[in-house]
């Protein structure tokens, strides 16, 4: 596959709440005793924000292809690699499909006509999956 062409925007997308614990009257980020933020026992909506970003990212896909068909390849399992046909009406739906039924982190790199990321869950420290709309001659099954 030729991959001459350069990304239009890169990223990084987790499932798990990347939320902070900040002071209620200052708002600054609290700290633990070595300087690292301390993560927030409440999630402020950052699920929700990340995917409104992961949305922006490739909201050229949507416009372009303009349907609800993808394909995805490469998805590393413990035991193998899968990967599939699926439908998204809406970027959650879409996500889904891209990642694994578990805490994940995805590095995530947009072009003209795909995705491609590297997929991170306890089984897999990353993978080289592709997102790509499907074609309207591709066979659908
Ligand atoms: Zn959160």
């Amino acid at each position: 596959m030729e991959t001459t062409d350069k990304p239009i925007v890169s990223g990084e997308i987790t499932n798990t709440c990347t939320c902070q614990a900040f002071d209620p009257e200052t708002f600054e980020i609290l700290t633990d005793d070595y300087g690292d933020p301390v993560p927030s026992d409440e999630c402020f909506g950052c699920w929700d924000d990340a995917l409104n970003m992961f949305s922006e990212d490739i909201a050229h896909l949507w416009e372009v292809y303009g349907h609800d068909r993808w394909v995805v390849t490469g998805i590393q399992l413990w035991n193998r690699e899968v990967g599939g046909h699926f439908e998204a009406r809406n970027v959650a739906d879409l996500v889904r499909g891209m990642t694994v039924n578990s805490a994940w982190s995805m590095k995530y790199h947009v072009y003209a006509d795909r995705v491609e990321y590297s997929l991170s869950h306890h089984d897999a420290l990353g993978s080289a999956s592709v997102l790509r709309p499907l074609d309207d001659d591709t066979c659908w099954s």
